[in-house]
């Protein structure tokens, strides 16, 4: 069978790190016998530059025609945010994606590489036990799309409101996501609510308990965003699948990729309903370093490495590119970004390479 995959590199360091994902994506093809099939595509700044628009219709037409989408970066420098290139790029190009394909799962993989203890910001003999915790987050509901939302009143009276609100569809299915991910992991999921205070999110509770029954395999533990927040930071190492709303999921996913120290190295995913999935490195285009050479590419390799997963169903392709990049890191080989001093400084090419060369 082929997979369609449609390629954005987008702007900045985009196109570096795409290159070494494509290349760990072509010994993937050798190594299990199978073909992919890619359609490049220009998005952000670069669109801009042929289209005046950051993600035009023949972009979309490309996506559409994809089993997934493969996405580097867009943006330009900070410096620059007010020229047209550059304004709202990442809402157009992001948000309209997710828009356009209904990607209501978002999926952050927050590991502690144990070569890469020293850089969290843990204490040292918590940071030493490392942790691999996976943030399911629903993606298009909750209190950032309520209705109403609004500003009313004059003077001492005027207020301001936003609604929170769930339908049991949506917590199903993002729950179902959080489970069968939990199940080709360690087989716990940790359910994030604050059941004490919403409503909202008794009735989150509730239809998560429902969910856990399909799933005997996994244990399930309903947890309150609070204490949450504490335990991230004292035992990382007691999670392993964070299911959140998309409040919850959009602070704690931040805080759990914080602790790993090495917020450059992480991927993401967003899932729609079947198999379609949205795959980029959760930094920026870092216009400081593009066209350098340096920069670290195991974000985007680790990204095409969940579009294997989640999209395609090669899980043992996963563990195989995240087993490599273990190794080479264990090896003491580092991008400029996470080097420390004993430690081999590599380039972009070098490191992909490097990974490469450990399948
Ligand atoms: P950034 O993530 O691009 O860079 C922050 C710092 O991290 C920089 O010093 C950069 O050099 C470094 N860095 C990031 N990724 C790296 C990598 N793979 N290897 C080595 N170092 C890396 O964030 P920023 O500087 O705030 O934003 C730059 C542009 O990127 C802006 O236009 C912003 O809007 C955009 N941006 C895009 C996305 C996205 O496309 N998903 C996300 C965040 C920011």
């Amino acid at each position: 069978m082929k997979h369609k995959i449609a390629i954005l590199p987008g702007d900045g360091i985009g196109p570096e790190v795409m290159n070494e994902a494509l290349k760990v994506l072509a010994k993937i093809e050798d190594k299990y016998d199978i073909e992919f099939e890619y359609e490049h595509a220009l998005v952000g700044g670069a669109a801009w530059e042929k289209y005046k628009e950051h993600l035009p219709k023949e972009t979309l037409d490309v996506c559409h025609r994809a089993d997934a989408i493969l996405f580097g970066s867009v943006g330009g420098p900070v410096s620059e945010q007010d020229n047209e290139k550059w304004r709202g790029v990442e809402v157009n190009s992001l948000l309209g994606l997710r828009k356009e394909f209904k990607l209501y799962a978002n999926l952050r993989p927050a590991k502690l590489y144990p070569a890469l203890a020293a850089a969290s910001p843990l204490r040292a003999d918590t940071a030493e036990k490392g942790f691999d915790i996976l943030v399911v987050r629903e993606l298009t509901g909750g209190i950032y799309f309520g209705d109403p939302k609004g500003r009313a009143g004059d003077g001492e009276e005027e207020y301001a409101f936003d609604t929170m609100v769930y339908a049991k569809k949506e917590v199903r299915r993002i729950a179902h996501i959080a489970f069968k991910a939990a199940r080709t992991r360690d087989k716990k999921v940790t359910s994030i609510d604050k059941a004490n205070v919403l409503t909202t999110m008794v009735f989150w509770r509730e239809v998560v308990e429902e969910v856990a029954k399909e799933y005997p395999d996994v244990t399930y533990e309903p947890m309150y965003v609070d204490n949450a927040a504490q335990q991230l930071t004292m035992r990382p190492s007691q999670f392993d699948v964070m299911l959140c709303g998309n409040m919850f999921g959009d602070i704690l996913s931040d805080e759990a990729a914080a602790i790993t120290g090495s917020l450059g190295m992480l991927p993401s995913a967003s899932l729609a309903d079947g198999s379609f999935g949205m795959y980029e490195p959760g930094g920026g285009s870092a216009p400081d370093i593009a066209g350098k050479g340096i920069a670290n590419p195991i974000a985007q390799i680790m990204s095409a490495a969940m579009m294997l997963k989640y999209s395609f169903g090669m899980t043992g392709a996963y563990d195989d590119i995240a087993e490599a990049v273990e190794t080479v890191l264990n090896e003491g080989y580092r991008t400029g970004d996470i080097t420390e001093s004993g430690c081999k400084l590599v380039g972009t090419e070098e490191m992909g390479n490097m990974i490469l060369s450990k399948l």
